[in-house]
Parts: C-alpha cells; sequence; structure tokens
C-alpha cells in the first residue's frame, strides 16, 4: 500500500516558492545571486502596520479569533470593498485566512467533487491547477495569447465551458504576465459566465492597486451586479502593503460559501495569526497614499526591464498593464547551445543556464502553463534590475545557434 495519498501524487511543489528556495539556498553557500523569482515587494511593511502589531501584542492580543476573522478585520474588509470595489458585502460575508492561497483552497476544498472542473486561463498562477487537483477537481487550460495580451476571448472561454464546470478563475492584473483585463474585455467574459448560471466566478484581485499608465482596475461582481451571488472576490495585504509574510488574505461572497470555508479552516489552521489581523486592520484603514507611490516606482520599473529584456538577442517582452511581472518570451533561445555547453530545448533549460552561468533566479514558463517564456518578478531596486538585466543579456548573447 502506498504511504503517500494518490491525489498529493497528481500535485507538483509550487515551482515559484522552489526557485525562492534554491536562490536563497545558493546565496547562503556564497553565490552572487540575483533573484527575480520570488513575487514579493522588497519595500517593506509600512511603520504604522508594524506599529499596530506591536500594539497588539502588547495588549495582549494574541489568543484564537473567530475562526474566519476578527470583527475590526471583517468590517475594515467591508469598508474596503465598498470604497474601492463598489462592492457591498456584511461582515458574514467575509472569510479572513492565511494569506490569499488558503483562502483559494478553502473555497476549492469547499465546493469541488471528482470530477468538478475548474476553467483557468494560462499562463496562470502555478498553484490554481495544483490546489483544484488537490480538491480532486480537473483543471480545464484555456491559453491566452501573446498577440492578445495573455488574455482570453470570450469565445475561448464559452468553448471551455461545460456540465460539469464548477469554476472560473479569473486573475487580473495577472501572475505571471502583469495583464490587466480592460472593462470591456471583462464585460464580454462575464457576459458568457451570465448565460451559465453553473458556474461560479473565483476573483483573484490581488495585483489590484499596481496597475499602470491609467489603467483602471475592475472586479467581475462589479462590472456584472448580476453575478454578485455566485462570486467569490478574493483579495490581501500581501502585495499591496508588502505584508507577505504576514500571511492575510480574504475574500467577500455569498453567506453560504463563506460558511462553508469556515468549517475547512476550524479543522485545519483554526484562525490567521491574531497579529497579523490587527496589522492588517491598520492596512485598510490606515493611510493609503504611499499605494500611489509604490505604484509609480514599479511603473518605472517595468520600463527599465521591458527595455532590458528586448535588448537581449532572442527574447522578446510585451509591456503588461499590471502587477510586477513581465513574461518575456524565449521562442528566439530555443534549439541553441549557452556558452557554458548546456542546449537550449525548452522554458526550464534557459532558466537553469542562466541561472547556473549567469546567477539570475527568474521561473521558466512551462510552470504556468505557456511556452516558451519566463516570469521576471521586477520587485527589486531599478540598480538590481539592470543589473540583471546585463547578466542576462550577457547570457543571450553568449548562445550558439546551430
Ligand atoms: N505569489 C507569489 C509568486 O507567485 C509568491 C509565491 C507563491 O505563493 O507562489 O511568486
Amino acid at each position: 500500500m502506498p504511504f503517500l495519498s494518490d491525489t498529493l501524487a497528481a500535485v507538483k511543489p509550487s515551482p515559484t516558492v522552489a526557485v525562492t528556495q534554491l536562490a536563497r539556498e545558493l546565496q547562503a553557500k556564497g553565490r552572487d545571486i540575483i533573484s527575480l523569482g520570488a513575487g514579493e515587494p522588497d519595500f517593506d511593511t509600512p511603520d504604522n502596520i508594524k506599529a499596530a502589531a506591536i500594539a497588539a501584542i502588547e495588549a495582549g492580543k494574541t489568543k484564537y479569533t473567530p475562526p474566519d476573522g476578527i470583527p475590526e478585520l471583517k468590517q475594515a474588509i467591508c469598508d474596503k470593498f465598498a470604497r474601492e470595489n463598489g462592492l457591498s458585502y456584511q461582515p458574514s460575508q467575509i472569510s479572513v485566512s492565511t494569506g490569499g492561497k488558503q483562502v483559494l483552497y478553502n473555497a476549492l476544498m469547499a465546493t469541488l467533487n471528482p470530477g468538478d472542473e475548474v476553467i483557468i486561463p494560462a499562463p496562470y498562477w502555478v498553484s490554481y491547477p495544483d490546489i483544484v487537483r488537490l480538491g480532486q477537481g480537473t483543471p480545464v487550460i484555456v491559453e491566452g495569447e501573446e498577440a492578445r495580451g495573455f488574455k482570453i476571448t470570450p469565445e475561448a472561454l464559452e468553448a471551455a465551458i461545460t456540465p460539469a464546470t464548477k469554476w472560473f478563475i479569473f486573475n487580473s492584473p495577472s501572475n505571471p504576465t502583469g495583464a490587466g483585463y480592460t472593462e470591456a474585455e471583462l464585460k464580454a467574459l462575464t457576459d458568457v459566465l451570465l448565460r451559465h448560471d453553473h458556474v461560479w466566478i473565483m476573483s483573484d484581485d490581488m495585483y489590484e492597486h499596481l496597475a499602470f499608465d491609467g489603467f483602471r482596475f475592475v472586479t467581475p461582481a462589479q462590472v456584472e451586479p448580476r453575478l454578485y451571488d455566485r462570486t467569490l472576490t478574493v483579495n490581501g495585504v500581501s502585495k499591496a502593503y508588502a505584508m507577505t509574510g504576514w500571511r492575510i488574505g480574504y475574500a467577500g461572497g455569498p453567506e453560504h460559501l463563506i460558511a462553508a470555508m469556515r468549517k475547512i479552516q476550524g479543522q485545519s489552521t483554526t484562525n490567521p495569526s491574531s497579529i497579523s489581523q490587527w496589522a492588517a486592520v491598520e492596512a485598510l484603514n490606515g493611510p493609503q497614499d504611499y499605494l500611489s507611490e509604490r505604484c509609480a516606482a514599479f511603473s518605472a520599473r517595468r520600463d527599465l526591464v521591458v527595455a532590458g529584456l528586448n535588448a537581449c538577442p532572442g527574447i522578446t517582452c510585451a509591456v503588461p498593464e499590471g502587477a510586477f511581472y513581465v513574461y518575456p518570451s524565449v521562442a528566439g533561445c530555443i534549439g541553441a547551445v549557452s556558452s557554458g555547453g548546456k542546449i537550449i530545448a525548452t522554458d526550464e533549460d534557459f532558466c537553469t543556464a542562466l541561472l547556473e552561468e549567469q546567477g539570475v533566479a527568474v521561473v521558466f514558463g512551462a510552470a504556468f502553463g505557456l511556452s516558451p517564456y519566463f516570469r521576471v518578478s521586477y520587485a527589486e531596486s531599478e540598480a538590481v534590475l539592470a543589473e540583471a538585466c546585463a547578466r542576462i543579456k550577457t547570457f543571450c548573447e553568449g548562445l550558439h545557434h546551430g
């Protein structure tokens, strides 16, 4: 009898987590590594948020909390949804978890039965398909083409829907491409979803506050209020407030779904960290002015990285609307041999050789379901990014094409 579960055998370790860990290990061994693998802001958590956490510790707010969030945080989240997204939720419709990842995990575990299908646009964040598999569901991948900014068409969404479809996972601005759907593009998708009332919508809005050049962020329940009753709107404080390690994600949705998610959480982590919850209250209720300052910094970094990558022979890089990722193509490098003698047959080969020969850690495109590409997380200083681009250029210039 195998020791590990059959379900787990179908699941891969998270490649984003693995690349980040590998970069850390190489750095610890003294290697000069530039890590553009993790999707994590380099900025520090703002001081007012840290102070709120310290005050919570000192006030003894260090005990169990209600499983899916303290009332103060649920209210702050309701206020945020109303203020920023025009969405009206009651505290009973809010779930707070240990990161956005646990929100998605709880929702999928609470609703999937074997054979249920979940439509996921590719390229996708690495964990969507594997969490679906953990829930014994079936990921149904719809590819977005680079020529359309990696966004899927309403026709492709319509074609993927079957009687077994339970969820459609939507993510804009996207991890890993940075692509953002305009209101018209999203409306075209919600029009399709309106016609299929058995399909639920899970909107991962984690990169909401990272949108450039005047791009206006929109979320499905806002664009199509008739989908409100079957939409889970997911967000978190990690990316906007530089709080990845605090692990606070949240969602608004129908009460019966939120109650089901609470049941999963009560049987797993019990509640997200009490201290982090108080920090998140301050993040959402406190000053918001640094969001636009940081967004402007990310926009300048995007421009630097796109220009730097497009100067590398064999690489082409589109200009995305948001997040802090770009998703360049390495089509022009496939089939070449690196100066270190590595044959570049896949985007994974490209990334492995780049790490070995130039010490730049990025994540290969196959992990996100669309090749041959790689993901650069440009949440680093401009000096580091310029050095990374120079190293990638040296690597590409060293490729021999047979
Ligand atoms: N979401 C980030 C990323 O894509 C953090 C790592 C993870 O959880 O995947 O890199």
